[in-house]
């Protein structure tokens, strides 16, 4: 065992032991599964023009976590009544939130996803950003994930003078103009089932519609705008009959916009971020498009939040592994420090080839997007996009909490002990399987995606993968044959399908995984000669 430098003596002169704590290097600089990609798929001198922003992003990563550990937590705190009894609703938010808006103008996190000189990287760049720039932000990058879909969802709907008003502010460089969007659906009545929705639209005697009703998590509740559904006054009782609205949160005043905070939400994990219950009174809206199929219409908006989520939940992975694998050198047990201990190397190891299929899984969906968007794509790859989108969010929801759970126990008892950091990413790793909708719910998107062609397409696109990576050495094509005939099998009998559509779901994510990993690794082996990508795919089977 070694002693930290300036340990205590006791009373007798024997010196107490004191573990150093896990030292955390640039997180941009350090992480090779990130900067071997972006080497990969980045053309060089975009790469070289945004590496100074990902090093200083990578920079602030690190400091901010030890800054963090050594200051008191902090929660966002609701003020309904000011001292006079005037009602006021004021959220105060912490001191990384307060500097959230800022930083987000300064590095791009949203505006970098629609740079028109990056063409359909511009993706690729602005979700490095946000993957290293995560967990420093306090869960900050919720209200610019649902800024960015909302900023999708009205370019998509039509709708000229929404989108003029509100999209120079979403993609705003300056803090000053940015504005941040909620996305409000869940009610008392369902998250999942918004079908169930009881918000109503009406309009006033002067023809503007106005909203009533109660959201039951809005997490963006600080922002200028939201999307949110309602059921306009005498439609239907379903789904189909709900209706996107646009508004903004305050009047030209500065006054609430027809909206009551009734409390922010006392939560497990992401509790720097204020998630509200609200009262929707008379709140003057705009619908996005037709009066109807406001699912439909939001639906960009959930493709890009779901997306955000799946980058989140890697950096989430990520840290799990930096800190784990920093704490291994530290922690000396048995003689030697636990990185040397063969089952403990093992065990960090077997985590990296998660994550590392996992991230090329993620990023591959990321440039898709980015190509689709930018109308660089084919029918084909619109609909590998609709699939891919929902099994990436469900497949790195459940690993990060995986992950985050073994890293605790990677730091042993310290792993349970608040201060060090680790409880806090296992606890918001939770949410990451949860909202966003849920794995079965995204289990039962991926049956929907899959019901126009099956599983043939994911089939090819691994195919062309595994093609680049000069042969199939893990069973993922018979892996996901296996799923194509479970598929076409059950369709027959829809309740055993829904019944097997996790399963489905979860291992059609993992193969598909697999084969992203399978690319890369063949191409940093040829051009880099760097075998760390192959050996993590060793680690890293096709099926569980
Ligand atoms: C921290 C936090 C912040 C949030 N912020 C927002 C926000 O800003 N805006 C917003 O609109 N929402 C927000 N949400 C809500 C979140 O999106 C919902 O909680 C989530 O979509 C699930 O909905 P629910 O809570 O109604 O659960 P339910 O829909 O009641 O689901 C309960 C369980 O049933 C399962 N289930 C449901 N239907 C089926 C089915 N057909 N088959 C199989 N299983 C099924 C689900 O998988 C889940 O396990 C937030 C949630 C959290 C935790």
């Amino acid at each position: 065992m070694t002693l930290a430098a300036g340990a205590p003596l006791d009373a007798g002169g024997a010196a107490d032991f004191v573990q150093p704590p896990p030292l955390l290097g640039n997180q941009y600089r350090d992480d090779r599964v990130l900067g071997e990609h972006l080497a990969r798929v980045l053309p060089a001198a975009m790469h070289n023009a945004i590496e100074d922003d990902l090093a200083a992003l990578g920079a602030h990563a690190s400091e901010a976590w030890t800054a963090a550990r050594a200051s008191v937590p902090r929660s966002p705190e609701l003020t309904q009544w000011d001292a006079y009894g005037a009602r006021i609703d004021r959220i105060d938010t912490t001191p990384t939130w307060r500097q959230g808006a800022r930083f987000a103008a300064r590095y791009g996190l949203v505006a970098s996803g629609h740079a028109p000189e990056h063409g359909s990287h511009a993706r690729t760049d602005q979700f490095a950003r946000v993957y290293l720039h995560h967990v420093a932000s306090e869960f900050y990058t919720c209200p610019l994930a649902m800024s960015d879909g909302a900023a999708s969802a009205l370019a998509a709907s039509g709708n000229a003078d929404l989108a003029a008003r509100a999209l120079p502010h979403l993609l705003s460089r300056d803090a000053a103009t940015a504005w941040l969007s909620g996305q409000w659906m869940t009610e008392t009545s369902g998250g999942s089932d918004v079908g169930g929705t009881q918000t109503l639209a009406r309009r006033d005697a002067h023809g503007q519609w106005r909203l009533y009703g109660r959201k039951w998590f809005t997490s963006a509740i600080i922002g200028e705008m939201a999307l949110t559904l309602a059921r306009p006054e005498g439609a239907a009782a379903h789904a189909g009959a709900l209706a996107l609205f646009y508004l903004e949160t305050r009047d030209a005043d500065g006054r609430w916009n027809g909206i009551r905070i009734d409390r922010l939400k006392d939560k497990l994990g992401t509790r720097e971020l204020p998630t509200a219950e609200i009262h929707l009174d008379a709140t003057a809206a705009q619908p996005v498009g037709e009066l109807a199929h406001g699912v439909r219409l939001i639906a960009p908006m959930l493709n890009v939040t779901r997306t955000w989520n799946a980058v989140c939940a890697l950096a989430t992975m990520r840290r799990c592994l930096a800190l784990a694998n920093a704490y291994a050198m530290a922690r000396h047990a048995f003689g030697r420090p636990l990185a040397e201990q063969p089952l403990h190397r093992a065990t960090l190891d077997d985590i990296g080839a998660e994550f590392e299929a996992a991230f090329h899984f993620v990023f591959h969906v990321v440039a898709l997007l980015g190509r689709v968007e930018r109308g660089d794509a084919h029918e084909r790859d619109k609909a590998l996009l609709r699939v891919l989108t929902p099994l990436a969010k469900l497949w790195t929801g459940k690993l990060a909490v995986r992950i985050a759970s073994e890293a605790c126990e990677t730091f042993g008892g310290a792993g349970y002990i608040e201060n060090t950091g680790m409880p806090l990413l296992l606890r918001d790793a939770q949410v990451f399987p949860i909202w966003e909708g849920t794995t079965n719910v995204l289990s039962l998107d991926v049956l929907r995606a899959l019901s126009a062609s099956g599983v043939d397409g994911l089939v090819d696109e691994a195919g062309a993968l595994l093609a680049e990576a000069g042969g199939d050495r893990h069973g993922v094509r018979a892996t996901l044959d296996a799923a194509r005939r479970w598929h076409a099998a059950a369709s027959t009998d829809r309740d055993a399908l829904e019944a097997g559509a996790r399963g489905l779901a979860l291992t059609l994510a993992r193969a598909f995984a697999a084969a992203t990993l399978a690319r890369h690794s063949a191409w940093s082996t040829r051009t880099r000669g760097d075998t760390s990508a192959a050996q993590a795919l060793a680690r890293s089977p096709a099926t569980d």
